[in-house]
């Protein structure tokens, strides 16, 4: 074909533009990694500890606190920030001052690699973050903020999920005086479902208080409160004629012979908590518990805890997402997997005062989300 001087000026034009758009198209739409590697700027990382003040004072079996210190980690690469949180945690042998070590160690992993491969970014920290397991989790979820607003995209839709899906949270009670747990139980009016921390030596009287002023539906963490299986029997024979539906790590987490008896002679739900931190331990339980409560902060993260997702259905457990005492940062990051799940328990950030960010909202106990790219976070870093 021979074209005029004038059709080849007009034919090649179009071209420059056509493909002027369709890499435009490309740059939007697949990120990028394909057409824009060359201008991605050095990832930043930035770390902060935050003190989170606790309404009521914090008491379950093992502990009592006022306020947690939480480490925040912004990551920032190419004009896009992302935003992740770290809840350490002393029965793990946390801290914030550890915790904040373990994230500077690992920022080279973010200078050196492509943040699109966040598979491979999660291979690396798994092999350089042995302890605080925490702070795997802040960098994964920052990480995972980013790669959402990379695609202008809610994390949830990135994965497919459907927020329809996402069960109602429950509100924790902790340890208290009869008259204090009743005060928290009216004030927690709102949500109707609660959790009830008991493992001490008042565990009746807790229950007793609970039930003179509510008959809403109760879950019951023992927090490895109760150290034979016979007491277990017995409490967990009580609390099944006060309208319980499940009860969460009621032995110590090493005693998984005793729980599998426990469950034989029990007829009510039995998830793990303190028993399961990534998914390499799940499949050891899956005859002692009916389900696994999964905590961003044990498994390092949100892929973790979609490993742990899928290993649990595949051994037919049930899943319950859970917390520690969070903002919502990390309280939001698990609501963007709620719709794979059973039972939710994530309302850390219900319980402080001074929450320094917002994200995903609780209404009637539901979640409400927000459309925005990634987390949804807002907040002043
Ligand atoms: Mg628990």
């Amino acid at each position: 074909m021979r074209l005029s001087r004038k059709e080849f000026l007009s034919f090649s034009g179009r071209s420059i533009l056509g493909l002027s758009l369709l890499n435009l198209f490309n740059w939007k739409v697949f990120g990028r990694e394909k057409f824009g590697k060359k201008l991605l700027g050095e990832a930043m990382i930035e770390v902060k500890t935050k003190r989170l003040e606790l309404t009521h004072t914090w008491t379950i079996s093992r502990n009592s606190s006022d306020f947690k210190e939480n480490v925040f980690v912004k990551i920032e690469r190419d004009g896009i920030t992302g935003i992740g949180e770290a809840a350490p945690n002393v029965r793990y042998g946390e801290n914030p001052q550890i915790t904040t070590r373990r994230i500077h160690e690992a920022e080279t992993i973010f200078k050196n690699m492509d943040l699109f491969h966040y598979v491979d970014i999660k291979n690396a920290l798994d092999k350089a973050i042995l302890d605080q397991s925490c702070a795997k989790a802040a960098l994964d979820i920052a990480l995972m903020d980013w790669i959402g607003k990379a695609f202008n995209m809610p994390l949830y839709k990135l994965w497919g999920l459907n927020i329809g899906h996402s069960p109602k949270t429950s509100f924790s009670i902790g340890i208290d005086t009869p008259e204090v747990i009743k005060q928290k139980v009216l004030e927690a009016e709102q949500y109707p479902l609660l959790k009830i921390k008991v493992g001490r030596e008042n565990d009746e009287e807790i229950i007793a208080a609970v039930r003179s002023v509510t008959n809403k539906p109760i879950r019951v963490d023992a927090n490895e409160g109760w150290k034979t299986k016979e007491e277990a029997l017995e409490k967990i024979t009580w609390l099944k004629t006060e309208g319980v539906e499940f009860i969460e790590q009621p032995l110590p987490s090493d005693m998984i012979e005793e729980t599998a008896w426990l469950r034989e002679h029990v007829d009510m739900p039995i998830v793990a908590d303190e028993a399961v931190k990534s998914a390499s331990d799940i499949p050891k339980l899956a005859t002692a518990y009916d389900g696994i409560n999964i905590k961003l902060m044990k498994s390092g993260g949100l892929l973790e805890a979609l490993r742990m997702i899928q290993m649990a259905k595949a051994l037919n457990l049930k899943i319950m997402m859970g917390c520690m005492i969070e903002s919502s940062v990390a309280i939001t990051a698990a609501a963007h997997l709620a719709p794979y799940i059973d039972w939710a328990d994530l309302d850390g950030n219900l319980l402080i005062n001074n929450d320094p960010f917002s994200g995903v909202k609780v209404k009637g106990g539901s979640f409400v989300y927000n459309d925005k790219p990634g987390l949804g976070i807002e907040g002043e870093f």
